[in-house]
């Protein structure tokens, strides 16, 4: 006998499943609807890219690229291995080969022609653990800063990062994120795209939201990195105090020390050089426009000055916006200007500022206060009883699933007891009873299952009344 294998869900997955999917959509049409009213179209960049875009976006040093990463070797690689074996073999025994229709080739030869083959070209590749890159990548891979400035884009979709799975985190997780590329970096524009995301979480009815704001300045002499060259010396001041991640992360990258959630590195932290205080005059002037900005914009915000982000292309305004009910997983949202992010890949100076949600948990807390998806009942569960009202019940089904109603026609005979039980229980609205007196005598019994009346309808007086009823609720 062969074993039984019972197959389960990868580590760190899950199936997102009715009626909790209902909430999913809903939340996924207002953002289209919200982020539509500001101008953003949607783009759907591939689920997976070439592992040197995140490598050289998100940085070598963040958690993210250094451990977190869902990399493998496209297959063809081995095939490139196989194909250079043959042909070096035919290369000793003098072999040649026929392109086209009588060209005879080299081996040396064959193999240049193949290796131009852009399938034959093997890479590394990675399942997006973020959507910005692959953003900007597109943004210059189609040539869009010939489009009218700013290009406002956003999505939606999973993403993926090796992460040790707990409530509020999962390898396999979804994001709803924008960008704005290009058109300058007005103040404007970071406010409004704070607004944008405050608007939907608002439309969504999201509870305890807050935002934090920061400005972790720019990459020139005179900002952040003298800034950071000042924590760093503050840094190793205190280094035997601090744990053995904040103390390798004072050489790789001393700004995430701010991040620490380690309760006997708070008071330590607290002490440290603020980059508020060390930020370019340029960089201050931009800062205190967005605060501004958002003041205009009825946004509040709190200043936050150990909001960092995580990772590298980040630069002057970063922001964060938590939730309630998600405990220690509670950021929602994490976004920031990303001016050198574009040039860093290869396309032209272009400003850039976007963020993203973490969908997974701003269900969670919309769940946590009370506004998850109810189940869906049926609207009209059709009990049927005999052939000739079989018949009419399968057009009946047609009919009213064309207007717009979900229907339940079972598939076999059942008695009305029994059909009414299986209609409760599917939380229907109504049962439409079809036996074969209703269908010589051509009118149809509607049952309103919460309180038991009974109607008598002819066809067409059924389907209007149904509408009605339907649009009056
Ligand atoms: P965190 O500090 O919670 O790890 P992050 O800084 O890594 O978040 P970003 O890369 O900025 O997060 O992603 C934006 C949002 O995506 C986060 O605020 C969060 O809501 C969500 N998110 C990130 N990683 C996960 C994950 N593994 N599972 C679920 N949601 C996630
Ligand atoms: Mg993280």
């Amino acid at each position: 006998m062969a074993a039984k294998t019972k197959f389960q869900a990868i580590r760190g997955t899950r199936d997102l499943l009715p009626p909790e999917t209902a909430l999913w959509n809903h939340v996924e049409w207002t953002a289209h609807e919200v982020f539509g009213t500001f101008g953003f179209g949607e783009i759907r960049p591939p689920i997976f890219e070439p592992t040197e875009l995140f490598a050289r976006s998100i940085g070598l040093e963040t958690d993210v690229v250094s451990k977190e990463m869902y990399t493998f070797r496209d297959p063809t690689e081995e095939l490139d291995k196989i194909l250079i074996d043959v042909l070096r073999f035919a290369e000793e025994k003098g072999i040649t080969f026929g392109f086209g229709s009588d060209n005879v080739e080299t081996p040396a030869k064959v193999q240049r022609i193949l290796s131009e083959q852009p399938l034959l070209q093997s890479e590394s590749v990675t399942l997006r653990p973020e959507a910005t890159a692959s953003v900007c990548r597109a943004y210059i891979e189609h040539g869009m800063q010939q489009l009218p400035q700013p290009v406002k884009l956003y999505y939606m979709g999973p993403m993926f990062r090796r992460e040790r799975p707990q409530k509020g985190r999962y390898r396999q997780f979804y994001q709803i994120g924008a960008e704005v590329l290009g058109g300058g970096d007005a103040p404007a524009i970071d406010a409004e795209v704070i607004e944008m995301v405050m608007t939907f979480f608002d439309k969504l009815g999201l509870t305890g939201v807050e935002l934090d704001i920061n400005s972790i300045g720019h990459n020139a002499p005179d900002c952040r990195p003298a800034y950071i060259e000042k924590l760093r010396a503050a840094l190793e001041q205190v280094k035997d105090q601090l744990g053995a991640d904040s103390q390798h992360r004072i050489e790789t990258n001393p700004l995430r020390v701010l991040d620490s959630k380690l309760e006997h590195e708070q008071a330590i932290i607290a002490t440290l050089p603020r980059i508020a205080d060390h930020l370019c005059p340029d960089c201050a002037a931009h800062y205190a426009a967005v605060k501004r900005q958002l003041e205009m914009r009825g946004v509040f915000f709190k200043e936050n000055w150990r909001l960092v982000r995580g990772l590298d292309y980040y630069m002057r305004t970063t922001f964060e916006i938590t939730a309630k009910g998600l405990g220690s997983q509670n950021a929602v949202c994490g976004g920031g200007r990303y001016d050198g992010l574009v040039e860093l890949l290869g396309g032209p100076p272009t400003k850039g500022i976007g963020f993203a949600i973490g969908e997974d948990r701003l269900i969670l807390s919309l769940q946590e206060s009370g506004k998850g998806a109810a189940p869906q009942g049926r609207d009209i569960y059709i009990a049927w009883m005999g052939e000739r009202a079989y018949a009419t019940a399968v057009r009946a089904a047609k009919d009213l699933r064309n207007s717009g109603f979900s229907v339940e026609l079972p598939p076999t005979e059942l008695k009305f007891g029994k059909a009414l039980e299986r209609a409760d229980k599917l939380g229907s609205r109504y049962a439409l009873i079809l036996g074969d007196n209703e269908v010589s005598e051509g009118s149809w019994t509607l049952k309103t299952l919460v309180d038991g009346t009974q109607q008598k309808f002819t066809e067409p007086e059924l389907l209007e009344f149904l509408k009605q009823r339907k649009s009056g609720s």
